[in-house]
């Protein structure tokens, strides 16, 4: 899978980087990034909880 952060949507809560740190990363500006765009097969279900739990659905997948 392939996933992104649309940082006009991302509020900074952190939840992602909580829940699958291999994938997303706070960055200097106080938001998320994801570190990788394609998705390793070991690290979809984490991502796909981050997806769910981001509170203003900034996580999407491409
Ligand atoms: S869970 Fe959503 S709002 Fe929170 S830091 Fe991650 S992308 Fe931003």
């Amino acid at each position: 899978m392939k996933v992104k952060v649309v940082k006009d949507n991302c509020i900074g809560c952190g939840a992602c980087q909580a829940i699958a740190p291999n994938v997303f990363e706070i960055e200097d500006d106080g938001l998320s990034t994801a570190k990788v765009s394609d998705v390793p097969e070991s690290e979809c279900d984490d991502v796909k909880d981050a997806v769910e739990s981001c509170p203003t659905g900034a996580i999407v997948e491409e």
